[in-house]
C-alpha cells in the first residue's frame, strides 16, 4: 500500500514548521473523517519536539492513550522511554512520537486499510513539518506502512533503510517486548543504537 506523501508549506523543523505543526493537530482533534471518530476519548496527534531530529510512530492509541490524549503513556510507553534513555541518552522533549492512525480502534483491534489511508495526511505532514533525520517505526504496522512492504518486523528489523532525506530504522514495537522478553528487549536496545549512529553520523554532534 503507498500513499501519497504532503507537502508542508512551511520550513521543516523551523518556527514556522512548529506553527503549521499546531494548527495541524488542533484540526486533527475534531476530526471525524473515518469511523474511528465515534468510539474514542481523545485524538492522540502526537507529542514532543517540533524540530525534533529523531521521530518515533507507533501503530495505533491504546486504552491509556485514548484516555490521556498521549502517545505511549501505558507500560510499553514507560519501556521505551527508558530503553530510549539509556541507550541514546534522550527523552521525550528530544523526540517526536507520532501513531499512523490518531484515534484509538475499538478493542485495539488491527487498524483497517480504509482507516489507515483516510488518516495518513495527518501523518504525513507531521513527516513534512518535523522533518527528522531518523524516523523509528515501532511494529509491524507502522514499519510496513512506512516501507510500503508486507514483511514481518523479523525480517525488516536489523539494518536501517533510506527514507525520504533521512533513514528510517524498524524495530519492535514495545508491547511486543514486554511479551516478548529479554531477547526482543535486546534487539530493541541494538535498533536504538543504530539509530543514535545514523542521526550522529549526519549531524556530527551526539542525538540531543
Ligand atoms: S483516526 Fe484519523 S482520520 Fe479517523 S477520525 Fe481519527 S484523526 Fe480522523
Amino acid at each position: 500500500m503507498t500513499f501519497p506523501v504532503g507537502s508542508g508549506a512551511q520550513v521543516p523543523g523551523g518556527p514556522g514548521g512548529a506553527t503549521a505543526l499546531a494548527q495541524l493537530g488542533t484540526e486533527a482533534a475534531s476530526c471525524t473523517r473515518c469511523r474511528l471518530a465515534s468510539g474514542r476519548t481523545n485524538v492522540v496527534f502526537g507529542m514532543g519536539n517540533p524540530r525534533a531530529r529523531l521521530m518515533f510512530v507507533g501503530e495505533a492509541p491504546g486504552e491509556q492513550e485514548d484516555l490521556q490524549g498521549l502517545p505511549f503513556v501505558g507500560r510499553s510507553g514507560q519501556l521505551l522511554d527508558r530503553l530510549v534513555l539509556e541507550e541514546m541518552g534522550l527523552t521525550r522533549e528530544d523526540c517526536y512520537i507520532a501513531n499512523t492512525l490518531k484515534c484509538r480502534p475499538p478493542g485495539n483491534r488491527d487498524p483497517l486499510p480504509d482507516e489507515t489511508e483516510t488518516c495518513w495526511p495527518y501523518l504525513a505532514q507531521q513527516l513534512d513539518l518535523i522533518a527528522p533525520v531518523v524516523v523509528v517505526t515501532l511494529g509491524n504496522f507502522a514499519t510496513r506502512l512506512l516501507l510500503g512492504t508486507a514483511e514481518p518486523i523479523s525480517r525488516l528489523r536489523g539494518r536501517a533503510y533510506p527514507y525520504r532525506a533521512g533513514h528510517l530504522v524498524p524495530t519492535f514495537h514495545p508491547s511486543a517486548a514486554l511479551r516478548g522478553g529479554g531477547q526482543v528487549v535486546a534487539q530493541m536496545r541494538a535498533d536504538l543504537v543504530r539509530a543514535k549512529e545514523l542521526l550522529f553520523a549526519a549531524t556530527g554532534k551526539a542525538p540531543r
